[in-house]
């Protein structure tokens, strides 16, 4: 399937790659609120430096996916999108701050509150 993708941020190996960023992203223990930061590059391995574009990456794979694989991720990321709604704080002015902030794990507040 990453290989068959047309979508440039889904490459071969992406899949495990962003799976491994969002766990690592949650892997702090204890209760502090954890912040998405924007990737300092925009090519496709640095982004997935930005949780959030590993998330994007997820929904993607998990729309392309057969549907028996897809079930089997969409269970792992359901149970990190579990953590993750824990961990991160609303952004009460994602419209505002946040690109893409139809999505949901896009609507958290970023590292000081302020993306641009
Ligand atoms: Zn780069």
């Amino acid at each position: 399937m990453e290989r068959l993708s047309g979508d440039y941020y889904v490459f071969p190996g992406a899949t495990v790659r962003a799976l491994r960023r969002y766990k690592g992203f949650l892997q702090p223990p204890g209760r502090r609120p954890l912040y998405p930061q924007d990737a300092h590059c925009s090519c496709r391995g640095c982004s997935l430096d930005d949780v959030r574009h590993a998330r994007d990456v997820l929904e993607e794979v998990l729309q392309q996916l057969p549907s028996r694989s897809r079930a089997e991720l969409k269970r792992q990321v359901a149970s990190l999108d579990a953590v993750y709604l824990g961990r991160t704080l609303p952004d009460p002015f994602a419209d505002r701050r946040q690109r893409r902030a139809d999505l949901w794990w896009r609507r958290r507040l970023t590292v000081g509150g302020e993306t641009m």
